[in-house]
């Protein structure tokens, strides 16, 4: 058996390359080009399914014993054509010759044309990549704002941006519970404006939204930023969880009603190791009732010597 050309494939041109080097070799050795072209049909289509099927390169021998020129795929043998006259050595030499140096010059071609088309594909495909990453990362950034402004707006009163009474009241709450743990000092401050009806039925409404504004500013300026919290119960009240002593609170109360020209009264209690929070919030309530009695625009603070010796009476 003589072996004229030994090819390997690995993509889709190598197939057509292929034939055309089994038909120059069909016609070099004077077979049927026609009947060449149907048996070659057959080979191609097993080619097709072994290169479509495989990672690796496939084999395809092109061999001619006695007058039969075949080729060889796989296990499977695929006749290709009949020679009439048996060729010379010469003639065989140099048609083999020819295939090898045409499917070794094409070699080269082919591979970069496929590792070019391989590179493409990844660099495509990374850019795709690169672009959806972005896209997703800017989505998320989008949903986490649209979170913590969702959060916000939950948490603040609309009208003077203070806290509202929901936050009020969980962080009254976890205040009271972590204060007692940690036996801290906690303050409790109520505030009501003074008259607050007669402003509004003397100047309208829209300027008692602005005189609220300004209560809560002077409330703000009054305490530590990000330590203490400044609420809007609602209506004209408003409340200031102070995380320090009555001392302090009385400092924060003397502040809010120099800082401005309106009137508001204030009442402040300190937590006590045995309040719960509703008896704090009572004695506060019970504070500023007590600096309205007095005569308004001032502070109270909440008896503790009273309220501790009604308790164990
Ligand atoms: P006091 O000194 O006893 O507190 O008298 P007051 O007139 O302030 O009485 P009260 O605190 O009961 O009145 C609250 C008034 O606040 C009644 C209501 O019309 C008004 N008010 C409640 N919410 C708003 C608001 O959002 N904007 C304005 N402009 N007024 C409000
Ligand atoms: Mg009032």
């Amino acid at each position: 058996m003589q072996i004229l050309l030994k090819y390997f494939l690995l993509i889709e041109p190598d197939r057509q390359r292929l034939s055309r080097f089994v038909l120059y070799a069909v016609e070099a050795l004077g077979g049927n080009l026609f009947s060449a072209t149907l048996s070659l049909d057959k080979c191609m289509t097993a080619l097709y399914q072994a290169v479509h099927a495989s990672e690796e390169t496939v084999e395809a021998v092109l061999s001619l014993e006695g007058d039969q020129l075949s080729m060889q795929v796989a296990d499977a043998s695929f006749p290709i054509s009949r020679i009439s006259q048996t060729p010379s050595a010469e003639k065989l030499l140099e048609i083999s010759t020819r295939l090898k140096q045409e499917s070794e010059l094409a070699a080269p071609e082919v591979l970069r044309q496929r590792n070019a088309r391989i590179s493409e594909d990844l660099e495509r495909a990374k850019a795709k990549a690169a672009r959806e990453m972005q896209q997703l990362e800017a989505e998320l950034e989008r949903r986490r704002l649209e979170l913590v402004q969702a959060q916000s707006v939950a948490e603040h009163d609309s009208l003077t941006g203070l806290y509202n009474h929901g936050f009020y009241d969980q962080r009254l709450e976890e205040a009271v519970a972590r204060c007692k743990r940690q036996s801290e000092a906690l303050c409790l401050l109520m505030l009501d404006v003074d008259k607050f009806k007669e402003i509004n039925d003397t100047h309208g409404h829209i300027f008692g939204d602005e005189y609220l504004k300004r209560v809560a500013n002077s409330m703000l300026q009054a305490c530590r930023h990000e330590v203490d919290f400044c609420c809007r119960l609602g209506g004209d009240e408003f409340a200031i969880i102070i995380f320090s002593d009555a001392k302090q609170s009385e400092r924060v109360a003397k502040n809010i009603l120099t800082s401005m020209d309106m009137k508001v009264s204030i009442g402040i209690a300190q937590l006590l190791p045995d309040d719960s929070i509703k008896t704090f919030c009572e004695r506060c309530d019970h504070a500023l009732y007590e600096a309205k009695e007095k005569g308004r625009g001032q502070y109270a603070v909440s008896n503790i010597r009273a309220v501790v010796k009604t308790r164990t009476s």
